[in-house]
């Protein structure tokens, strides 16, 4: 019965999970207790975790309830590292305090609280004994705050071949943060211009890598941009140039280079994008030797299909427990969603508590958003997987 699920739903045991949560350090690259007070707690619950190290000390971990009869795979995913400790705190940020109906710590928002919010449901799921079809899964991966090495562990492992994936991240369908149904891309280019040192009285004899790059750089706006219905146009931006000498010399710059970041809409990914830089550097007629990589992180751009029933589901939910329609919109973030669906083309939603400061000192989440989350959760999966 569903109501005796909803009455399972504790928001006492979910606070205390979260201030829990908040007190360990899981600074990216730090993710390891986090997780291991993530198995204990789910293991007292009694489900079986899989640990999977992705890194030395850097484990994603696993876990999953199967239902009586065959049917979809729903996924629940949240990240377990923070952003590292900006200046300007005015409490300790792995102390959790309540002051005024809101809970204050670091990764509150983003994004312990949707991990909260999942654990809760599932505990609910157990202690009702719910019969459901198909599969719940839930994984808590490293590093979404830098590379996305766990998301892409997750995909590559059984736990990543699923229906459909909500992530618990701070996007709560209203003005502030609508539902993204799909986010850009983006990669990072590095451009190496080789040129030929001389003395620089004598240039002519020499290749100036410097002059060579500033025509590159110059040119960048005939980068071939596709125009997307809904996202419109990606851009560029230039974050960084060097070259020419360290120390007071009178020699022609024989090396400098670049970087660029870009913004990928679908329908362009990394490949298009390395041939349209390609393509601009050869109309230039250079006399350097230049050289294109990519650097990393580089992320593909994804759109949903908002009649995938997982948008069906959450949107009808969305309605009976928050008593509005939720708002969505293309965004150009970029979450871990990038990877289930710009590579796995796993449909992904995001749904978590209402932010206003993630990212930022004094990170906060009210507290009241605790229990229409959770509902929320609880009737997205029971709905899914009827
Ligand atoms: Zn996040």
């Amino acid at each position: 019965m569903q109501a005796e699920l909803l009455k399972k739903l504790d928001m006492d045991y979910t606070l205390s999970l979260l201030k829990d949560m908040i007190r360990i350090n899981s600074i990216v690259g730090n993710e390891g207790e986090l997780a291991e007070f993530l198995r204990n707690e789910l293991e007292a619950l009694g489900m079986k975790c899989i640990i999977d190290e992705v890194e030395p000390s850097r484990p994603n971990i696993y876990s999953k309830l199967i239902g009586e009869k065959i049917g979809k795979k729903l996924h629940f995913n949240g990240h377990t590292d923070t952003i590292p400790v900006v200046h300007g705190w005015e409490t300790d940020p792995f102390d959790p305090v309540i002051k005024n109906g809101k809970l204050f710590g670091l990764g509150v928002c983003d994004m312990k609280t949707g991990i909260a919010c999942t654990i809760n449901m599932l505990r609910a799921f157990i202690e009702s004994d719910y019969s459901f079809s198909g599969e719940l899964s839930f994984s808590g991966v490293i590093d979404e705050e830098a590379f996305g090495k766990g998301a892409k562990a997750l995909l590559t492992s059984d736990y990543g071949k699923v229906d459909a994936i909500v992530l618990g991240e701070p996007y709560s369908g209203d003005e502030l943060k609508p539902i993204p149904l799909g986010i850009t891309g983006k990669i990072l280019y590095e451009i190496i211009v080789k040129g030929k040192a001389a003395h620089a009285f004598r240039p002519q004899y020499g290749i100036n890598a410097v002059e060579e790059l500033g025509k590159i750089l110059a040119n960048l706006d005939r980068l071939n941009f596709l125009e997307h219905p809904d996202f419109g146009k990606g851009n560029y931006s230039t974050l960084k140039i060097e070259g020419g000498y360290d120390i007071y010399s009178v020699v022609v710059p024989d090396l400098a280079r670049m970087e660029i970041n870009r913004l990928l809409v679908p329908g362009e990914t990394v490949e298009s994008a390395i041939k349209d830089m390609n393509k601009l550097i050869q109309s230039l007629n250079l006399l350097a030797d230049v050289t294109i990589n990519i650097k990393p992180p580089r992320y593909e751009a994804y759109v949903n299909d908002r009649k995938d029933p997982i948008f069906q589901v959450f949107d009808s939910v969305y309605r009976t427990v928050m008593g509005k329609a939720p708002l969505y919109e293309y965004t150009s973030g970029i979450t871990d969603a990038n990877i289930f669906a710009g590579e796995g083309n796993i449909p992904c939603l995001h749904l978590g508590p209402h932010q206003e400061v993630a990212h930022q000192k004094n990170e906060y989440i009210p507290l009241n958003c605790l229990e229409p989350l959770s509902k929320m959760y609880t009737l997205i999966a029971t709905n899914y997987l009827m």
